[in-house]
């Protein structure tokens, strides 16, 4: 059979348009969790939205039948703790963040400030007021470090699109001539935070998502498999026209149950 994963050991799950769509998993997606345990393999979800903490995800998912722990799901705002407290040990924070993210940063013993931040860091912010942007951008000015969660432009809902981090991205740079550096799904901090949590190296990692431009380039820039479904952001028409390509293509989350 082509394409076969039997030799990768941990699979990275897109959520939303690859586990399930709004809150209804994918035909077979339980199906394919069941296999992968019982063949010895792992899993955790990964998504870029940093609005909502990792309890509502695990909320979520186990309403949906799946056993999820904090173990099994990350996000960019998980990526985002582990790389300051990795790399920039002791620094104080000025976050741009829901509530949720918040208590995230603190429960991990992030250092947040509102004076005199070492850093700025800007999250998915659906509470973020004009006061917020002032600061944020005024420290960044003043020669705090700028830090973003993820690059998404827009997170996709029922009958729409939210603006996202990505967006707000360029507002910042636009006022203060300062890019950020960006974690999160495609950047391979995404990629360095989940071998160090899973001791997986990269070339063992199987990235499963439907957005080419984060959940396929992660897989295929930093070493690792990515298998693009086509149940969420992506057709036929786009993922001829991108320069983007999966490893391999699925029609859905359920094709990989007869791959590893
Ligand atoms: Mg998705």
């Amino acid at each position: 059979m082509k394409h076969l994963l039997t030799d990768k050991e941990l699979f990275i799950l897109d959520m939303d348009g690859t586990f399930y769509l709004e809150d209804k998993p994918i035909d077979g997606a339980l199906e394919f969790l069941d296999v992968l345990k019982k063949r010895g393999r792992r899993f955790l979800f990964f998504t870029n939205n940093s609005s909502k903490s990792i309890s509502d995800y695990i909320k979520k998912l186990t309403d949906m039948g799946v056993e999820a722990d904090e173990n099994t799901i990350y996000s960019s705002g998980s990526v985002t703790i582990d790389y300051l407290k990795k790399n920039r040990k002791g620094s104080k924070v000025y976050l741009i963040g829901t509530p949720s993210l918040r208590e995230g940063f603190v429960e991990k013993g992030i250092i947040l400030t509102e004076e005199n931040p070492d850093i700025v860091v800007l999250g998915f912010d659906t509470t973020i007021d004009y006061n917020k942007i002032f600061k944020g951008c005024t420290f960044i000015r003043e020669g705090a470090e700028f830090i973003a969660t993820h690059p998404d432009l827009n997170c996709p809902i029922k009958d729409g699109m939210m603006p996202d981090t990505g967006s707000f991205i360029r507002m910042f740079t636009a006022s203060t001539g300062v890019k950020p550096i960006i974690m999160g799904k495609p950047f391979s901090y995404t990629v360095e935070a989940i071998e160090s949590a899973t001791g997986t190296s990269r070339d063992k990692m199987v990235f499963v998502g439907d957005r080419l431009e984060t959940d396929i380039a992660i897989g295929v820039n930093n070493g690792a498999t990515a298998v693009l479904v086509m149940t969420g952001a992506t057709d036929k028409d786009i993922l001829e026209a991108s320069v983007i390509k999966p490893t391999f293509h699925v029609p859905s989350i359920a094709s990989l149950i007869n791959k590893v």
